[in-house]
């Protein structure tokens, strides 16, 4: 561990040459993402995931979880209720502080986040930030003047129970961090777990975002996948810096465009209430840079909230030093439907191959939705037989498609739209040869292969 990454990193940026239309139409024709209750004329900023959708997110999990927990043996899971008790939320301070500054335009009703106006969130859209002479912001869409800001609370509130006396408020989660916090205890007990140690946990959180938008980006309900990850005070800046490096490496590997991909450290305005020294991993989206993931170093924050509003003693026994302390705390929090867009938008790519355009989705391996797309030449008995077959050894070890509509050119760009990395190809000769033909996405080379070896090639292949 060492204590440098508190620099920035920024590359040369190469935007994705794609438009979020272009993104949006593909997710829907392919299956991907549809709006949510769409033949009820849809329900504004939801979506529902579609088969396609479904393997991204995952394949986004899946891997999340891998390195978060599988391969270490400091980080446990936790599966928190998503429904809280108001006490909770008012111990961690969402109830007083978790809001954003809402303003609404006087002449056409619109509803804006002050900080993102200042920011110039907006500017893709509506270009940049407009004033007023008094120097005032005023709408970016009509140019009505604004009200004054005030503070809307993020938090779905809901009331639990039957009647309307004996029911109590509760709160759809905001993030699934607090699930952690009131957990702490309980894990750290059952798991006999020493200082450093995390819990992590993927699940869905609800805010009732002022300006949803951008697609999947910022919608009202989404998913996220946060880890705390509890040590000693004193060697939290040294924490900090190394989980920093560590999710920042996690997007690289998994093949997003390195100079698309940036860190950025808050500036001290700019930190949460609790916060004391954030990064956040950016990507560069179509309109511009966003937060795909955020580091914090929460401090004993929670912990000392939850312990002072529940009653409950949350410190811990150091042997070492024989002191009771209240554990600092790192998070990484990322959003599970943001990356998954992200790993879109980053692997699409179009170009032109024998003078007709290809779309291919260039997906890491791990990432690809289908892993292997097994295409017979024709729809011949023989042949069809022997590729269902085929297909039979494949789908315990890999999520297989079986496709024997259209012409085979057809059929190969289905796959690469969809970012298939190899489509296996039966034809005539391979009921004599016993071999068949495996194509590779990106390049569209070709190689033969027996039969009986498919299983051991493809797991070279796939399982590296
Ligand atoms: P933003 O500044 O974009 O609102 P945030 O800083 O409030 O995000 P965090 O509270 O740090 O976000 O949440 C951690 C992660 O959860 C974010 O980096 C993002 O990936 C995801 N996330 C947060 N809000 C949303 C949302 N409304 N829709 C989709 N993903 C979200």
């Amino acid at each position: 561990m060492s204590g440098d990454t508190t620099q920035e990193i920024t590359n040369t940026p190469t935007p994705a040459d794609v438009t979020m239309d272009t993104i949006v139409s593909l997710c829907k024709r392919r299956g991907f993402v549809f709006p949510s209750a769409e033949i009820y004329g849809g329900f504004g900023s939801t979506y529902d995931y579609g088969p396609l959708g479904v393997e991204l997110l995952r394949n986004v999990r899946n891997l999340w979880w891998k390195s978060m927990v599988q391969l270490r043996d400091d980080v446990v899971g936790l599966e928190a209720s998503i429904l809280g008790p108001e006490k909770v939320y008012v111990a961690s301070g969402h109830v007083a502080n978790f809001s954003d500054p809402l303003v609404d335009c006087k002449s056409c009703k619109r509803r804006w986040r002050l900080d993102h106006l200042e920011e110039g969130h907006y500017e893709a859209e509506y270009g940049p930030t407009k004033r007023n002479p008094k120097g005032e912001i005023i709408c970016p869409a009509c140019g009505g003047e604004l009200s004054e800001p005030r503070k809307f609370n993020l938090m779905f509130k809901t009331r639990v129970g039957v009647t309307e006396d004996s029911s109590s408020v509760a709160y759809l989660r905001p993030e699934t961090a607090q699930g952690m916090f009131i957990n702490y205890a309980n894990v750290q007990t059952s798991t006999s777990r020493k200082l450093p140690f995390g819990i992590a946990q993927i699940g869905k959180s609800f805010r009732n975002e002022i300006t949803p938008g951008n697609f999947v980006f910022r919608t009202r309900e989404f998913e996220q996948m946060e880890m705390e990850f509890f040590v000693k005070p004193g060697t939290d800046d040294e924490w900090h810096d190394y989980w920093v490096k560590e999710r920042y490496n996690w997007y690289l590997n998994l093949g997003i465009t390195p100079d698309r991909l940036r860190l950025r450290p808050h500036a001290k305005d700019e930190l949460s209430f609790y916060s004391k020294a954030t990064s956040d991993v950016e990507y560069l989206f179509p309109w511009g840079w966003g937060e795909l993931e955020g580091i914090a170093n929460r401090t004993n924050y929670d912990l000392s909230q939850h312990a002072e509003h529940s009653g409950k003693d949350l410190s811990y026994f150091d042997e070492e030093n024989k002191e009771r302390i209240v554990p600092f705390v790192i998070e990484p929090a990322a959003g599970v439907t943001r990356t998954a867009l992200t790993f879109l938008i980053d692997a699409y790519h179009e170009e032109v191959v024998n003078n007709e355009k290809r779309v291919v989705l260039r997906f890491h391996k791990d990432i690809a939705p289908v892993k292997i797309a097994v295409l017979p030449l024709s729809k011949k008995e023989a042949l069809s037989s022997l590729s269902k077959e085929i297909a039979r050894k494949l789908r315990p070890r890999w999520m297989t498609m079986y496709d024997e509509t259209q012409a085979i050119g057809k059929r190969y760009r289905r796959q690469d739209e969809i970012g298939t990395p190899y489509c296996i190809t039966v034809d005539f000769d391979s009921l004599e040869d016993n071999a068949v033909t495996i194509r590779e996405r990106d390049s569209m080379t070709q190689v033969r292969v027996p039969i009986d070896d498919l299983v051991r090639v493809m797991s070279e292949k796939l399982d590296g």
